[in-house]
């Protein structure tokens, strides 16, 4: 059975294997046990149900909660040749019932319906009519109140499970890794003695960093503008950071959109739309955006800040390099991010019970800003798995300028001490600046022998020096309206000179300049942007990037060497192969 699996992802897929988490989980559905697949963001979700479904009478239903995704998900069965659809709010009563005859005729594989539909009775007798092998639930952590996209219409899928006059298997998926979600999913969904598979956390073509104690506008400014031709997310915690980050971005001209729940329905499907066709670059979200976005040529996800817990960040940052190609999750840390987070809790959730967990979760995601160790490995031993050193994190690399900063340090500490810890870091780095501004003089802070001792920095160096020893933990800014600047035990242990301050900086990498596969490959990018115009359908279900770079090396100029091509299966090779097999007899010409 499983070498039909493989020749399914050949064929169709135009892939040579199968991930080792996608193995373990397709056996198991094709053993027909109920099965409960916990994978990361991107790791592959959609094939361990997609191809087991090509292998077994009958048509599998796909229980997936967003409009989007269902439509996405049928774009890219239709383009490999797989007949599927989908059943969901935007259809009429009687597309509905054309639907389900179709499928009752066993038209299709694949049926995405929304949840939402399974609260009617009448619909659910209507699927008793067809034959109905599986159940696969998408995005499965929507069914508990722990998670946090909680849909009650979730709980529904458990009664269509019940009246089918088979009962099928039911598959359930999600990226979701708390033990209360899980129990949860196994009991609202009544999985049956699930096999339970945790798998494929390490995500080999990305490269996490945490970029602490440096101005994070420029860090974002300069990594956009240093990957002016990638396509990339930057997650912000507010609605307002995400307004003002796209105003920064706009007047930068970086072709940029941006996507929260403040916007109405219209103004955030078309930026998603505009997104997902590439006729924007980047876009600036809140934590609104992305269920749904399997964009497969996201480059880069920023977050500007720190996001609630490891699942949101995963599930976020995972959102790049869905294609396997190398891609960067950065993530800008400041100590004030723990302070929206712990705001938007209290604001969120009362049960003191609840509170105390995501407390707990949220001092998990701090963590995570300040380990030495592997940030891959800190994660997938988070999600319950393990792996050895990832080699490419800005924790293993040792691309690091390292530089002596406890000379200065030792001046900030010294005024944070002399102003009696009773002033914020622009009112600090004013007096090291020796600004002549008018609270500093009524303060009498010009008298102070800190005054000016660090005159040759400008002030917004002298605060971003200040924010990188309060993230390093030299420094603590409190709570409250008025935010001051406390020294914490580590200061002292450098004041009294005993330790040393060493700052790691990134070392800037000048873009490089374009190489003569770059030309190709832009070449090929905007071939595939023409197809897909044609088509009328996104550029990256024509192929993903993965596929156009090996393209690059191999340029194929007859059949059989395209259908080699890792991402070219029979349809789409039917459908696009000539495109590219023309462009490569001209271009080697
Ligand atoms: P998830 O739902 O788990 O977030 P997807 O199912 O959307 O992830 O898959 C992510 C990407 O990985 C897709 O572009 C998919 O085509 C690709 N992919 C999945 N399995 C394989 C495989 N065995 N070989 C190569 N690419 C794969
Ligand atoms: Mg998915
Ligand atoms: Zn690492």
């Amino acid at each position: 059975m499983m070498e039909r699996a493989e020749r399914v992802l050949k064929s169709y897929y135009g892939y040579g294997a199968f991930r080792d988490g996608q193995k373990k989980v397709i056996q198991s559905i094709l053993d027909r046990q109920d099965t409960l697949g916990i994978m990361p963001t991107g790791g592959g979700k959609s094939i361990c149900y997609q191809v087991p479904a090509m292998l077994m009478q009958g048509t599998t239903i796909v229980i997936s909660p967003l409009i989007s995704l269902m439509k996405d998900q049928v774009d890219g069965l239709d383009s490999i040749g797989v007949p599927a659809t989908y059943i969901n709010s935007s259809l009429t009563y009687a597309q509905v019932e054309v639907r389900i005859r179709k499928a009752s005729r066993g038209e299709y594989k694949l049926l995405y319906v929304a949840p939402e539909r399974l609260e009617s009775e009448r619909f659910i007798d209507l699927m008793t009519e067809l034959e109905v092998p599986m159940i696969a639930v998408d995005e499965a952590h929507c069914v508990s109140q722990w998670g946090h996209d909680f849909r009650p219409s979730y709980l529904a899928i458990s009664r269509l499970v019940e009246h089918l006059p088979n009962r099928p298997i039911v598959a359930a998926f999600t990226a979701t890794a708390t033990d209360q979600v899980r129990d949860d999913i196994v009991k609202h969904l009544q999985l049956r003695e699930p096999d339970l598979h945790v798998t494929g956390f390490a995500r080999e073509n990305l490269s996490f960093s945490v970029i602490k104690g440096e101005n994070k506008r420029d860090v974002m400014l300069d990594y956009i503008r240093e990957h002016k031709d990638e396509v990339g997310i930057v997650y912000a915690a507010t609605r307002k950071e995400v307004d003002n980050l796209y105003e920064l971005l706009r007047k930068q001209r970086v072709p940029v959109g941006k996507y929260h729940a403040g916007l109405s329905d219209t103004e955030r499907a078309m930026a998603q739309e505009k997104f997902l066709y590439d006729e924007i670059r980047v876009i600036v979200a809140s934590n609104a955006f992305g269920m749904g976005i399997d964009k497969s040529n996201v480059r880069y996800v920023i977050h500007y800040n720190m996001p609630k817990n490891m699942e949101a960040y995963y599930q976020e940052a995972g959102r790049a390099g869905r294609d396997d190609e190398p891609s960067e999750c950065l993530l800008l840390f400041s100590p004030q991010d723990i302070h929206i987070q712990k705001f938007l809790i209290e604001q969120s959730i009362s049960d003191p019970g609840r509170q105390a967990q995501e407390y707990r979760r949220l001092q998990q995601m701090a963590d995570y800003c300040h380990t030495t160790q592997c940030l891959q490995g800190y994660i997938v031993r988070y999600f319950g798995d393990d792996c050895e050193d990832c080699g490419r994190c800005s924790n293993c690399s040792t691309e690091r300028q390292l530089t002596d900063i406890t000379v200065e340090a030792q001046k900030i500490f010294s005024c944070v001490r002399r102003m009696k810890e009773r002033f914020g870091a622009t009112m600090v780095a004013s007096v090291l600046k020796g600004s002549r501004n008018k609270k500093v003089l009524e303060l009498g802070f010009n008298e102070l022998s800190t005054y000016g001792l660090l005159k040759d920095r400008t002030e917004k160096e002298i605060v971003d020096l200040i924010q990188l020893l309060v993230a390093e933990g030299y420094l603590l800014i409190t709570e409250g309206k008025y935010p001051v600047l406390r020294l914490q035990a580590k200061a002292q242990a450098v004041l009294s000179g005993g330790e040393q301050v060493i700052q790691k900086m990134r070392i800037r990498t000048e873009p490089a300049a374009k190489d003569v596969e770059a030309e190709l490959f832009d070449q090929l990018r905007s071939l595939r942007t023409e197809i897909a115009k044609k088509e009328g359908i996104p550029p990256y279900i024509v192929f993903p990037d993965s596929t156009l770079r090996e393209m690059c090396g191999v340029k194929p100029t007859n059949p059989a060497a395209m259908l080699k091509i890792k991402g070219v299966g029979e349809a789409k090779f039917f459908k696009y192969g000539a495109y590219f097999i023309e462009f490569f007899k001209n271009h080697n010409g």
